[in-house]
């Protein structure tokens, strides 16, 4: 945007005092994050949770002279006010006015999954075909929206938006300030579904964007979706996408063999590699391909553009540097928006000195004169102390930047100059065109990792799920529980991923485990296994929904539902027992229940039972004994309640062994971490976890030597021990040193040699090869495995696993 005072006082109404000619090209939102003051207004946001205002002496401070505000404070002395009525509204108006009258092309994406990825996507595609404008990070809200929209200028030709909306009457508003030429609508799913009466609602009201799209692009894998575009929009260039072979545009090989994905798109073929194959990647790659073909790309360029694509790295990443350094590492594009975003991010740490490393910007087609002046606007704003340039081009403009400057050829030269290893307690960012490889730095700058980690794969708990949902029908449904920390392993980490992956439900057994998913941003519906009894007015506010098990917690429930003022039905879990005894409603119970149920305003969204024995397969009988009884008692309760809940038994060993009872939806739990109690199904899964550490010392012991605490280990001759540091403290029982337990050592199984001790213990490595401290040792993932290490503990792998200590850093990799 580029308005003065005067005009953006005219185009929304509002009132202005001091300077009428300031020109204005940002406008902030939050005071920490400013980027540059330069032709920079404040606006303080008044939501109903939140003021602004009390960020605008922050603000000021910055250097900020304009604030757009509904309140004035004339304690600030020299300022210039737009004096708004309402905040957001302010933002609308502006946003809309500025949107109609910017002649660009714009792509608008809404649903519930896969917004922010296929924005991100289309803009790695596109940002080299045209200049390009997109919603930064998930800006997709009645706030968001039009910040995003604010950042549109004059020379940008496409803009790519996403519109996210989680309320009845929320797509009107967005609507009206922004009505994309092309629509997308993505994957729709359960996400936000909780504040709309069904799912058709949810559905209307999404497609509401869509009012004056001249193309519009949707999943057509879901049939009411499919009927209510076809049924609203006829007039329009309709092109549906899926893995159904009745989409316009779908996958026409079988995407399990090893082979291209071949897309057909209106009867022409475009084949392209695929490393990964999970089906919410592969259909949102054909929202992509159908997105470039509508464009007018060429077949070719669109495969190309494909293998280039990477994961979309949501956050910048920021990691722990030698010498008190915090490196961010931005090495994935770099241009001039994306500079803007890091420097904002750079801003939100409170480091008093700070360097940058910036490359070449490639593949723009701009005057470079103007690029690198512009660029090196917002650098010198930033006052770094140092500044290192890195290619041919910039380096030619390095006269331009106010700090200590460096040149470089390319990444190795700096590597070599050693510049960048005498910084100290800075914040070191790093950003560059891919071509420059300046990832290099950060493995220099990088603090050692940490010797003792539990890395957990997030690509095998993928192909676990995948496995076991190929044992299922396609429409079962599937919950991730994710209880106890998702058996030690990090609840938000996994609940993230899996709610990318589309889960259907997730399973805590607290409810402070749920309110921290959905403080985190977690919206997948989550089910609360042990609702205590304090608990339920937190259950309300969280948006969780609880396993009811009795009358008095029914009871209980209830009231806190009432209380809260809230006016539709909430959704509740019924636990059956049928022979675990441990929680749930006994056959005699089930009068009183449909009869208690009845008359309240709750609505029963699952029946559940829970099975002892899965795993067992010498309790056959008695599992069988125990389906009967969820039968029998589930369809007594369902005809008394008139309507139909979802239906749910299996846990992962059900998957596997009574697939023939998966009723409406599973819950899949130790599976996904790649464990079964069948050998058969075991080879079928991958490892998840890995728990490792480092060898700290290595000693030659002598004979009549002890090791350790309480002498328990005496060598009989001349023995090699290695010391590691993972203890009793770090979930290692105490009970398996002795030679009980074992570990892996190059590929050799080294017995724990005396008693364990807090921090550390000893192995007896004397039949390992070429052993050398700092060598990594295995505690479990293939030698010894999980299972192996479990039967050292005596103990299952659930309690291995959930024993592990918080102090043991976990490290999520995904490739
Ligand atoms: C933990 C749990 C599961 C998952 O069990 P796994 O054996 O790990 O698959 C399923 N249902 C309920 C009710 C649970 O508490």
């Amino acid at each position: 945007m580029n308005y003065t005072v005067q005009q953006i006082a005219e185009i929304t109404h509002s009132q202005i005092i001091g300077d009428k000619n300031v020109l204005i090209k940002n406008i902030a939102y939050d005071s920490r994050i400013i980027y540059s003051i330069k032709n920079t207004a404040f606006i303080a946001i008044n939501t109903h949770k939140n003021s602004g205002e009390k960020f605008i002496e922050a603000a000021i401070d910055r250097g900020i002279n304009v604030i757009i505000s509904e309140h004035q404070y004339p304690q600030f002395e020299n300022i210039t006010w737009i004096i708004v009525e309402n905040s957001i509204a302010f933002l609308q108006k502006l946003a809309k006015y500025h949107f109609e009258n910017s002649h660009l092309q714009s792509i608008g994406i809404t649903g519930s999954n896969g917004k922010t990825i296929l924005k991100e996507w289309l803009y790695q595609c596109l940002w080299n075909e045209f200049p390009t404008v997109k919603s930064p990070k998930s800006f997709n809200s009645q706030i968001g929206l039009p910040l995003s929209l604010l950042q549109i200028n004059n020379s940008h030709q496409l803009g790519i938006f996403e519109v996210g909306i989680s309320h009845p009457k929320e797509m009107e508003k967005l609507e009206h300030i922004f009505h994309p030429e092309i629509g997308l609508l993505t994957h729709i799913g359960t996400a936000h579904a909780a504040n709309f009466s069904s799912e058709e609602e949810l559905i209307d009201e999404k497609i509401k964007l869509f009012k004056d799209s001249k193309v519009i692009i949707y999943n057509g894998d879901h049939p009411i979706v499919d009927q209510k575009i076809k049924k609203l929009y006829a007039g329009r260039k309709l092109i549906s996408y899926g893995l159904q072979k009745e989409n316009n545009v779908f996958i026409k090989n079988n995407i399990s063999k090893d082979e291209n994905i071949i897309v057909e798109y209106f009867g022409e073929e475009i084949s392209f590699p695929a490393h990964q194959r999970d089906e919410a990647t592969l259909t949102n790659a054909l929202a992509l391909i159908t997105i470039l073909k509508v464009l007018n790309i060429e077949n070719k360029k669109i495969v190309e553009k494909i293998n280039l694509l990477k994961a979309v790295e949501m956050r910048l990443e920021s990691i722990e540097g030698i010498k008190g350094n915090i490196i961010i590492n931005d090495s994935f594009n770099l241009d001039l928006d994306s500079l803007k975003t890091a420097l904002q991010f750079l801003n939100e740490y409170n480091k008093s000195k700070k360097s940058l490393v910036l490359t070449d910007i490639v593949g723009v087609n701009a005057n470079s004169q103007e690029l690198y002046e512009e660029v090196s606007e917002l650098v010198n704003e930033q006052h770094f102390d140092s500044v290192f340039l890195i290619g041919d081009e910039i380096s030619k403009f390095s006269e331009l930047f106010k700090s200590e400057t460096y040149t470089f050829i390319d990444t190795r030269e700096l590597i070599e100059s050693k510049h960048l290893t005498e910084l100290e307690n800075q914040i070191i960012l790093l950003k560059g065109a891919r071509k420059f490889e300046i990832e290099k730095l950060k493995d220099i700058l990088e603090l050692r990792k940490h010797d003792t980690v539990l890395e957990v794969n997030l690509n095998a708990i993928l192909h676990n799920i995948n496995y076991h949902k190929s044992l299922l029908q396609p429409n079962t449904k599937m919950m991730a529980m994710v209880k106890a920390n998702a058996y030690g392993l990090g609840s938000y980490e996994i609940s993230e991923f899996l709610q990318h992956h589309h889960i259907d439900y997730l399973g805590v057994a607290y409810v402070d485990e749920g309110v921290e998913l959905r403080k985190k941003g977690i919206t997948t519906p989550i089910i609360v296994m042990n609702p205590e009894q304090h608990s339920y007015q937190t259950i309300i506010e969280y948006n969780l929904e609880p396993e009811i098990y009795s009358f008095r917690v029914l009871e209980l429930f209830y009231e806190a539902v009432q209380k809260s003022g809230y006016d539709k039905k909430y959704p509740i879990h019924i636990k059956l027992e049928t022979g675990m005894h441990r929680l749930g409603f006994k056959d005699f119970e089930l009068d009183q229940l449909s009869e208690t149920l009845s008359d309240k305003n709750l609505k029963v969204q699952s029946l559940f039972t829970h099975l002892s024995s899965s795993d067992m397969p010498e309790e056959k009988d008695f599992t069988l004994k125990q389906f009967e009884v969820f039968e029998k008692n589930s369809s007594d309760l369902i005809e008394k309640l008139g309507y139909t809940p979802i239906r749910h038994i299996l846990n992962s060993s059900g998957i596997t062994s009574y697939t023939d009872h998966q009723y409406d939806m599973v819950r899949i739990g130790i599976g996904m971490l790649g464990e079964s109690s069948n050998p058969e199904i075991q080879k079928q899964l991958q490892s998840v976890v890995s728990f490792k550490t480092v060898i700290s010392q290595i000693s030659m012991v002598e004979s009549g030597e002890s090791v350790g605490y309480s002498r328990r280990y005496k060598a009989d001759h001349l023995t090699k021990i290695a010391t590691v540091p993972v203890g009793y403290a770090d979930g290692i029982p105490r009970l398996i040193g002795n030679q009980i337990g074992h570990l892996g050592v190059n590929k050799t199984l080294a017995p724990i040699v005396g008693n364990i001790c807090m921090d550390m213990m000893m192995i007896n490595v004397e039949n390992v090869p070429n052993i050398k401290e700092g060598d990594t040792v295995t505690v479990f993932n293939s030698k010894p495995s999980l299972k192996e290490f479990a039967d050292y503990c005596k103990t299952i792998t659930y309690e291995v696993l959930t024993s592990i200590s918080p102090r043991v850093k976990r490290i999520y990799i995904k490739d």
